[in-house]
């Protein structure tokens, strides 16, 4: 496959841009070699700068849930770019938009919108906090929440394919009130209330990990955390700027049946444009400027654009049975892959919830620890993700990303994944 257009552009892209892109987890330094250029989208396909087709499953990291290119998103920015790009002030729209998230995200009374994700763990924090008037943070190894400063202690994907989960720049005054904890160590997490829970102003976490590739929670964890903050008096917050709409139409909150106190949005609500949110309950999400004293504001906030999209992609995902087909889909990619590996005597094991999954280069049976993770075999992932590019499949250049599939995923795509992938696991012998 001829990628020389893309090779040419990289080397521009690097005299005028750091790394020559924009966000760390394009490059490939995770695997090897130099980023792809694209310049399309169609449906479950990215094209690149040399015309070849990829299916793709890395849906611009979470967002395009509906594939690229849907004609009623489409239509929908394009009726709002005609009346006007955005106000600075209300409208009706982000009413609309705010009526229909309280209505499908069961622990969300009221929400606020934001311009990305960062912006929405940022504030739902710091929301916690002036709630809570405690200062606390606790945060679990492996879970990514944005580039915040004080949550840039043992984060995942972005971070951990560079080797450096704690970044440079943030001061240690800034973190020392953030505290880590294994991602679903139950008795981690009793230990720690049991000595500091009257100090914790909040707990975050995603609810299914995607951020060390994907991680399910184990049945008790989420319970767990639910029970203590409840016990404790701190805010319990589910990050789920990938897990919204993308596991399931009410979030991972609604398939694990444990509510949060704030709830963080972004990726699939914006239909590809940026945005993110925060909610929750009434009584907490009063504490936030004009009517509460703790500060937020965005310029940009509620843009019309990405309300439009948003709008658009919400009423297609409350179709009925858009997540069955979704998780049907996944489901039979992953056995699919599944089948392949082990007949060519690759250890491979996947997770999955919705539309969304994990594929680890691993002995273990399930993966369901950060250590387990990190103890997958990175040669062989770099291995399988270059014989997958060369047969047109794209997938996350990193081993700690979760794949993202989409309803424009169809039998044909798979059929050429389980083909590249047949390719790929031969190569690793
Ligand atoms: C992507 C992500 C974020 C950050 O969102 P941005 O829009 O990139 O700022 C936060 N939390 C989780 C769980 C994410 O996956």
């Amino acid at each position: 496959m001829n990628q020389n257009q893309s090779k040419a552009l990289y080397e521009q892209a690097v005299q005028y841009i750091p790394g020559g892109v924009n966000s760390p987890v394009r490059a490939f330094k995770g695997v090897g070699g130099n980023p792809l250029f694209f310049k399309g989208g169609e449906g479950a396909y990215l094209i690149d700068a040399d015309n070849n087709r990829y299916v793709d499953y890395v849906g611009a990291w979470g967002p395009l849930i509906l594939g690229h290119s849907h004609q009623k998103v489409i239509a929908a920015i394009e009726t709002q770019l005609q009346t006007g790009i955005g106000y600075g002030a209300s409208t009706e729209a982000e009413v609309k938009f705010a009526k229909k998230i309280c209505n499908l995200v069961h622990s969300i009374e009221q929400v606020r919108l934001v311009t990305s994700g960062t912006e929405a763990t940022m504030s739902a924090i710091r929301l916690a906090r002036g709630y809570t008037q405690r200062d606390i943070v606790v945060k679990f190894e492996g879970c990514y929440h944005g580039h915040v400063d004080g949550l840039l202690v043992k984060a995942g994907s972005g971070a951990l394919t560079l080797g450096e989960p704690d970044s440079m720049g943030v001061p240690k005054a800034y973190t020392d009130l953030t505290h880590v904890l294994p991602y679903n160590d139950v008795t981690a997490v009793e230990e720690f209330f049991a000595v500091h829970g009257s100090e914790v102003a909040c707990v975050i976490v995603e609810p299914v990990a995607g951020n060390m590739n994907c991680v399910l929670p184990i049945p008790e964890f989420l319970e767990s955390l639910r029970e203590q903050c409840t016990l404790h008096g701190a805010v319990l917050i589910f990050d789920e700027v990938m897990t919204g709409f993308r596991v399931a139409l009410g979030g991972a909150q609604s398939i694990f049946g444990v509510l949060p106190d704030l709830t963080t949005l972004g990726k699939v609500i914006g239909g590809g444009l940026p945005i993110g949110a925060f909610g929750g309950r009434k009584e907490i999400m009063e504490k936030i400027a004009p009517i509460g004293a703790v500060y937020q504001a965005g310029t940009l906030s509620g843009s019309p654009l990405a309300v439009a999209a948003g709008i658009a992609m919400l009423e297609i995902v409350s179709e009925t049975n858009f997540y069955t087909e979704l998780s049907a889909k996944t489901e039979t990619l992953l056995t699919g892959l599944e089948e392949r590996a082990t007949a060519a005597g690759i250890p491979f094991t996947t997770n999955q919830l919705g539309g969304m999954f994990g594929c680890f280069f691993s002995d273990e049976e399930k993966v369901s620890m950060f250590s387990q993770v990190m103890a997958s075999n990175m040669g062989h992932f770099q291995s399988y993700f270059h014989t997958m590019l060369q047969n047109g499949v794209y997938i996350a250049p990193s081993a700690f990303e979760a794949g993202f599939i989409s309803a424009a995923h169809g039998d044909e795509e798979i059929t050429t994944t389980l083909d590249a992938a047949e390719q790929a696991f031969s190569a690793i012998n």
